[in-house]
């Protein structure tokens, strides 16, 4: 039986359940979202209104399908496809303004994930070690957040120690996890990459706590991890699904964790991970997230949407790339070099399905 449940929400839709079982593997459950069509969306001259039929296609893409191994499989030959046309057109390198892929991980292990790519969370340690290396020969470089965003802002020379001609690439991970302590560290450090790291303070002890059932950091690691050239960010305090609290409540999971950072560290932290998917269909919210993320002092906020961020990019909505164990070489040097981007177009059209489905989470509307 499982013991933890983790439910997650893609781009406004209930995509599923993910919980930890007792012998440590996420495991997943899926809803059927079945789409029903009917005859009453037709016109009176039996062809279907273009809005209807809009929204019909987009309910085609039925979720169960999105998360099955067979849409991986699609997934991963569009990426490629679209790498290669991009490759001979010589799209990939002549870019018309900066661009930078923000990477985003969860677990450095080797657990089974019955899922699809999009929505695999680990990545097994050699692998990662393989990816580092992988970008290392293909001319990119790994930065924290902070340090990429410098180089989106203000281009070469913002850097300092950037190999010449050298790509950057922002390496993240949410959640805390000491395998990031384990294996994430020695990997970067070999290569001369940083990365940040985002935690939900609650799960951080001067003793090991669990999060998912999975061992975290404790101060005195995240400590090292600081020593080793690791920005540390906020991922709330406990991990909830922030679209669901309050307003008073959301504002003290940001306020709190970032107190508590600082304390613990003894420096300024001002980068933060949204936990679960953010809610794009509801844009009012958004805007008022945003004003209380600034409020608390926070400069940068990534997320799950997908692609490369640009200069130009929200530095409160900042896109990001999923990497994990479907990623082998061809599909991650493709994402590094924008070929996955096209995902993010597909989020739309998701979120689009969102919005005409209405949203199952309700939020209490309280005043701060
Ligand atoms: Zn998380």
């Amino acid at each position: 039986m499982p013991n933890e449940r983790h439910e997650l929400r893609e781009e406004g839709l209930h995509i599923g359940r993910h919980w930890r079982s007792g012998r440590g593997l996420y495991r997943s459950e899926f809803g059927a979202h079945a789409i029903t069509q009917s005859v009453d969306h037709q016109s009176s001259t039996g062809e279907l209104a273009p809005a209807r039929a809009v929204s019909l296609g987009i309910g085609a893409l039925d979720l169960a399908y999105v998360q099955s191994w067979r849409f991986s499989s699609l997934d991963r030959a569009i990426t490629l496809g679209v790498d290669s046309a991009r490759r001979g057109l010589g799209l990939a390198a002549n870019l018309p303004q900066r661009v930078m892929p923000v990477l985003m991980y969860h677990s450095l292990s080797a657990d089974e994930e019955p899922v699809g790519g999009y929505y695999k969370v680990c990545t097994p340690p050699a692998l990662f070690r393989s990816q580092m290396e992988w970008m290392r020969t293909n001319g990119f470089h790994g930065v924290d957040l902070s340090t990429g965003i410098r180089w989106l802002r203000n281009g070469a020379g913002s850097i300092p120690g950037l190999p010449e001609g050298a790509k950057p690439v922002a390496i993240t991970f949410d959640d805390g996890f000491h395998d990031f302590y384990l294996h994430g560290l020695p990997a970067l450090a070999d290569h001369g990459f940083q990365a940040t790291m985002y935690v939900p303070t609650s799960f951080i002890g001067d003793v090991r706590r669990t999060f998912l059932n999975r061992d975290c950091m404790t101060w005195a690691e995240l400590r090292e991890c600081l020593l080793g050239h690791i920005e540390l960010g906020s991922h709330t305090v406990s991990h909830p699904v922030l679209y669901s609290l309050p307003w008073p409540e959301i504002k003290s999971q940001l306020h709190h964790s970032k107190q508590e950072l600082e304390q613990q560290l003894q420096r300024t932290v001002d980068a933060f991970a949204y936990p679960f998917a953010l809610p794009s269909f509801d844009q009012s919210y958004l805007h008022r997230l945003e004003g209380l993320l600034q409020e608390s002092g926070y400069e940068t906020c990534v997320t799950t949407l997908v692609g490369r961020a640009t200069e130009k990019e929200n530095l409160l909505r900042i896109k990001r790339l999923p990497a994990n164990s479907a990623d082998d070489q061809p599909l991650f040097l493709a994402k590094l070099r924008g070929a996955y981007d096209w995902m993010g177009r597909f989020q739309t059209l998701v979120k689009l399905k969102g919005k005409l489905r209405k949203p199952e989470i309700r939020r209490t509307e309280e005043s701060l």
